[in-house]
């Protein structure tokens, strides 16, 4: 394998406990795992089998061609494609054993045209106006016939633990429920599994929280960090006092200071906007960024430590707190990640 100055290592214990701890949270309920995005940027071809291998039986991707990467989910492993069933997709839907996700009612007549008897997963807006059927549409009897494995709906709010839509839309959750018949019936993602019980239902779909995001604050000290990055040092420079690093020459040393250029950049994931309060560390010590974020460099403040040519500093990816006084999100973090990095899981 060639060798690449940039590392993406993954811990796959840290998966599973977070999915653990959200299979705990969800009580009764089964839980399951979204892996859309190629698994929120970790890979979803390694991160299926481990967390199958820590119990989750459902998944959940966004399109026939995210599912077709994913090859065969193995035995005894449900698939949903949350973007449902297109004209498009028929030939692929029908071919496998993975279940559209119907959002509308040209997908629920055309599921009924073309696989009458075969299970689907039906989706109903109960207040995010994104995908889904409105509450009146799944209960005007177009949804007769249909074997649904699995009812689902999706919170909008659920990372504002006061927002009062979480209730309106559990309310209107609970009515489809006694309304419309499913195999099971599924509302919380991550930070609705942290709204408690009553958003469980019977199959909770975390992703956020499985890859190291906190999804909401009761979350905060919980979720075990899966994703670490280092990048190593391709050079190590002295900047005089007055003399400016980077593009647009905005951070100008105020005295002497050694300078580590490290080989990642915001075509790696790291964006520009991480730049300002973003650190490397060298160990113990923590080197603040200056300068811009270039495409494939960032510029690290080492002054007074033992960093070298070639030495690996880790990036600092906390998840919350690499993204607080930015307007970037965790998820937007996560499947930023870019395809440059080695990638070793552990
Ligand atoms: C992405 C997604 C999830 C997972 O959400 P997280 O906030 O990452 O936990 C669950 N359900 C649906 C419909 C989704 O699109």
């Amino acid at each position: 394998m060639i060798d690449v100055p940039l590392r993406l290592t993954l811990d796959g214990a840290a998966l599973a406990a977070n999915w653990r701890w959200f299979a705990a949270r969800s009580g009764r309920a089964a839980c399951g795992a979204a892996v859309k995005a190629d698994g929120y940027g970790l890979g979803a071809r390694d991160v299926v089998p481990r967390l199958a291998a820590a119990g989750c039986r459902d998944f959940f991707v966004t399109t026939w061609a995210e599912a077709a990467a994913l090859g065969r989910a193995g035995d005894g492993v449900s698939l949903s494609i949350l973007h449902g069933v297109r004209e498009a997709d028929l030939a692929q839907a029908l071919a496998s054993s993975a279940r559209p996700v119907l959002n509308s009612p040209a997908m629920v007549a055309r599921w009924k045209a073309a696989a009458p008897h075969r299970a689907c997963d039906v989706m109903v807006d109960t207040g995010m106006n994104r995908l889904g059927l409105t509450p009146a549409e799944a209960g005007s009897g177009m949804l007769d016939g249909l074997r649904i494995a699995t009812l689902m709906s999706h919170l909008a709010c659920a990372d504002e633990p006061g927002h009062p839509l979480n209730d309106t839309q559990r309310a209107r959750f609970a009515a489809l429920v006694a309304a419309v018949p499913a195999d099971r019936y599924s509302l919380a993602n991550s930070a609705g599994i942290c709204l408690g019980e009553p958003y469980a239902f019977d199959l909770t779909r975390p992703g956020l929280g499985l890859y190291g995001g906190v999804p909401a604050p009761g979350a905060d000290g919980q979720i075990v960090p899966v994703v670490a990055l280092e990048a190593e040092v391709l050079q190590v420079r002295d900047v005089a006092a007055g003399e400016a690093v980077g593009y647009g020459a905005t951070f100008v040393a105020p005295a002497a200071i050694r300078a580590a250029i490290l080989n990642i950049g915001y075509a790696d994931g790291y964006f520009r906007a991480l730049g300002p309060g973003g650190a490397a560390w060298a160990g113990e010590r923590r080197c603040p960024v200056i300068g811009r974020v270039s495409m494939d460099l960032i510029a690290v403040d080492v002054t007074g430590g033992d960093v070298s040519e070639g030495d690996w500093l880790s990036i600092d990816l906390d998840l919350p707190n690499a993204v607080s006084g930015t307007s970037l999100s965790q998820y937007e973090l996560l499947t930023g990640l870019g395809h440059r990095y080695q990638r070793r899981w552990t």
